[in-house]
């Protein structure tokens, strides 16, 4: 192992003043169930790592009725299933939270971190695009907001700019009754990568109409929303042929790959199956659909 320099700033202040003066070696340390593994396989080998989990504007986890809910980059995915606010307004992030590798890994893995690390089957970010997260990110310049889903390049990549940290993500108050389902398939028993998964949520209005959102990991080359089943699920009462269209409307969606784990074939098989269930679940939360 390359030996490396540590330092644990107290504030976002210290964070951006250190990243004024960070070269293409600095690397942002959250919680390190990703970064610590590629350093210890010496696919990273940096200079410094900046610690972030001290400084307090990235540690938030504050819900009001007129902002929603800010959640730092640097909370940890346990600290949602703590949270009586995300339990009411927000219950699919408490789904997706229970299901995070073990107890270890979820009281180390943080918010951003699932966000930076850009993968295309990042359950938390998948469930976050069904709020309309938006990202608050600090840098040289100052600040500045964007759309988690114009955050999300591709695998490994995002919308931060050299020396720029995320600080954290807002998702908007939902002023309803708020369900979400999460279904998906992992390999093999304590498997933690997601091979598919498709998250749905949906604000009640009236009996049998919501808004709803709907959202892939794992069928693309980021997690991504979609629209087309939304509107579908959106049109009217909600009735079989809706659930079967919108269902249908994930596997259109979905452009996956083969890769170690599974190959595109399965995948796109797995889509419209696991769409068709996260919408059930949800329904039958909502009004007891189908129960
Ligand atoms: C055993 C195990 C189980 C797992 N289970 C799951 C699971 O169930 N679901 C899932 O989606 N993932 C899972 N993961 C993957 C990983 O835990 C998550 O992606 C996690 O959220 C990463 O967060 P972290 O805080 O550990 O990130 P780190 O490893 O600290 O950082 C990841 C990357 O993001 C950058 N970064 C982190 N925070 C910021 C920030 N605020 N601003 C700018 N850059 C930043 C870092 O520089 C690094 O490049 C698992 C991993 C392991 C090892």
């Amino acid at each position: 192992l390359q030996p490396f320099d540590y330092v644990r700033p107290r504030s976002l202040a210290e964070v951006a003043q250190l990243l004024e003066e960070a070269d293409a070696q600095t690397c942002i340390l959250a919680g390190g169930t990703h970064l610590l593994p590629e350093i210890e396989l010496g696919r990273i080998r940096p200079r410094l790592l900046i610690d972030i989990k001290a400084a307090p504007e990235l540690n938030e986890l504050r819900y009001t009725n007129s902002e929603g809910l800010t959640l730092g980059a640097a909370i940890p995915i346990s600290q949602l299933l703590t949270s009586p606010e995300v339990r009411r307004h927000y219950p699919l992030l408490q789904e997706v939270a229970r299901i995070w590798g073990s107890v270890q890994v979820r009281n180390r893995a943080t918010v951003g971190g699932n966000i930076c690390q850009a993968s295309p089957a990042a359950d938390m970010v998948t469930a976050l695009l069904c709020f309309d997260a938006e990202c608050r990110i600090f840098g040289p310049e100052g600040e500045r907001w964007t759309p988690l889903e114009r955050f999300l390049l591709g695998p490994g990549r995002t919308a931060l700019k050299p020396n720029e940290v995320l600080v954290s993500v807002r998702l908007p108050s939902l002023g309803g009754k708020s369900v979400g389902a999460y279904r998906f398939v992992r390999k093999g028993k304590g498997g933690h990568v997601t091979l598919a998964g498709v998250a749905v949520r949906a604000v009640a209005i009236s009996h049998g109409v919501a808004s709803w959102r709907m959202a892939l990991a794992g069928l693309a080359s980021s997690p991504k929303r979609v629209s087309e089943a939304e509107h579908i699920l959106e049109a009217g009462e909600l009735n079989e042929h809706a659930i079967h269209r919108a269902a249908q409307k994930a596997a259109d969606a979905a452009e996956p790959i083969d890769d170690a784990r599974a190959s595109a074939r399965y995948r796109a098989a797995l889509a419209p199956v696991l769409a068709e269930r996260s919408i059930r679940a949800v329904a039958r939360q909502m009004w007891g659909y189908g129960a």
